[in-house]
């Protein structure tokens, strides 16, 4: 069968089920999915944003149009727009999921691990739920969305 893995903060008491989120739970299914790049938005640490970060969608969606000359004024107008927004300072909603987890202890637990924590998680926070939500925010690139299963055996206490 193999062994599963779910994503824990220690510190916080929380998880990610890879199954909540549409995806599946091996390590190496980890690894060659979408799902494993959610660690980049739950470890983000920055008070500021910049382009290209989770707080530069306005920049991300600069419009430089085409390479006609006649274009050259509103290129330049987007360009000191984004440079404008470098560095400024962010204020996420409370329960967001971005950087959450940075500075925190966090290991994927596999179900075979010694320490059992895989059995106590039904008790813990399940932030599928903020993950996808976020995560869907900030990734414009459809393949890479995740899916979140609200039918998940986890969230029936199984
Ligand atoms: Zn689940």
């Amino acid at each position: 069968m193999g062994q599963y893995f779910k994503a824990v903060n220690l510190d916080k008491k929380e998880y990610v089920c890879p199954w909540c989120i549409g995806g599946v739970a091996k390590l190496i299914e980890w690894a060659a999915n979408p799902q494993g790049a959610i660690f980049t938005m739950l470890l983000r640490k920055s008070s500021a944003s910049g382009g290209g970060d989770y707080y530069g969608p306005a920049s991300r969606d600069i419009y430089l149009g085409s390479n006609e000359a006649e274009n050259v004024d509103l290129v330049m107008q987007e360009i000191f727009k984004g440079v404008a927004m470098e560095g400024r300072p962010v204020s996420p909603r409370a329960d967001s999921s971005v950087g959450r987890w940075a500075g925190d202890r966090v290991a994927l637990i596999g179900d075979y691990d010694a320490s059992k924590l895989w059995d106590e998680l039904p008790s813990w926070k399940n932030i599928s739920d903020e993950v996808v939500r976020d995560w869907n925010a900030f990734m414009d690139i459809p393949d890479l969305k995740l899916c979140l299963n609200p039918d998940c055996s986890c969230r029936k206490g199984g």
